[in-house]
């Protein structure tokens, strides 16, 4: 295991490399970045942020208003684009899932059994990150066993919100207890926040919000001590963690004195501890954030399809001029080691 500093050498030369890259891509015009090749050896990847569309979710096609999704047409966009695998979570639909009845049990059941049979039909190149009708917890908990015990899911998925609560929640606290005895994996997926709805008129949520959501739940994770307490837990945050690379010092600067012992490493090197994904966050900019804030053994891919289409994160990442290794590990080498099973 690597102390943090050999993380931050591994950093460091991986920043520099990127860096030279990055700033001849940051020159392209986007257009002419998105018109690029995308490569010809098969990098065999695998993509942590791929979403399912069960029935139940009454969702139907790629995009706003595309083809009919079905495992089928995912796994013709994979082979597209050199994804081996793919591991699929619910997409944003915490109105059902989260609302808090027997009707977002049902709902998170038939959405896990769905994503098990893809595994189960294609398992080599599907996994499963099983979703948790949140916030009920005592139903959380039954899930997390069925999911993990008889559905053999690969890790969770959540949202950033549930309502007015984020992650660290005191009464979601049970929940990640019980997922760091199992050491599970936990995707954390950005939702529009209920607090920030249409505050400028004209953009929409799906513009901002989304990436500040998800520093809000990373920081009520910190300073609620979930992090602290729950080593075993591994985190991963969707889209290159929206803000947080470049909130990182400033959530740092005030931090509350009180609770530092939320914060045993310092309030940096504890956020360093998450794993990302790059998910149409690829972009020069998001990527020289996070290649700054962590190195490439703590960065996946991702894809954010059929919601987003895949040439918007495989254009940019293939021609943000990264070394040799942070690109496989990027690629396939940390979802490797985080997923063994899909180890080749
Ligand atoms: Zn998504």
């Amino acid at each position: 295991m690597r102390t943090l500093e050999q993380q931050s050498d591994v950093s460091r030369r991986d920043i520099l490399k990127t860096l030279g890259g990055l700033a001849g891509a940051a020159t392209l015009p986007e257009a002419r970045l998105f018109g690029q090749n995308t490569g010809s050896a098969n990098p065999r990847r695998i993509d942590v942020h791929h979403h399912h569309r069960p029935p139940s979710s009454g969702r139907g096609g790629e995009g706003r208003g595309g083809a009919p999704w079905t495992p089928e047409r995912s796994l013709e966009q994979m082979d597209k684009y050199g994804i081996a695998v793919a591991l699929v979570s619910l997409t944003q639909q915490a109105d059902l899932l989260y609302d808090g009845t027997e009707e977002g049990r049902t709902f998170a059941r038939s959405v896990n059994d769905y994503g098990a049979k893809m595994t189960h039909d294609y398992p080599k190149r599907f996994g499963l990150l099983a979703c948790l009708p949140l916030p009920q917890v005592d139903a959380s908990l039954k899930e997390i066993e069925y999911a993990l015990d008889t559905l053999d899911a690969d890790g969770i998925g959540v949202y950033t919100s549930i309502g007015d609560k984020y992650l660290g929640d005191p009464a979601l606290a049970p929940v990640f207890e019980e997922l760091n005895r199992r050491k599970a994996k936990i995707f954390i997926h950005p939702i529009p926040p209920k607090c920030c709805h249409d505050l400028v008129p004209g953009i929409s949520d799906y513009a901002t919000e989304l990436d500040f959501d998800m520093t809000r739940t990373v920081t009520s994770l910190l300073v609620n001590g979930t992090l602290v307490r729950h080593r075993d837990l591994t985190f991963i945050c969707a889209h290159s963690g929206g803000t947080l690379p470049v909130l990182a010092g400033r959530i740092r600067d005030r931090f509350p004195k009180d609770k530092m012992e939320m914060a045993p490493l310092g309030v940096i090197p504890e956020l360093q501890r998450l794993y990302f994904e790059v998910a149409h966050a690829a972009f020069p900019y998001p990527l020289t954030a996070l290649m700054k804030f962590v190195p490439s053994r703590q960065i996946m891919f991702g894809t954010d399809y059929p919601a987003e289409p895949i040439e918007s994160t495989v254009v940019p990442l293939e021609a943000a001029g990264l070394s040799k290794e942070a690109l496989y590990d990027i690629n396939r080498g940390t979802a490797e080691r985080l997923f063994p099973r899909f180890k080749v």
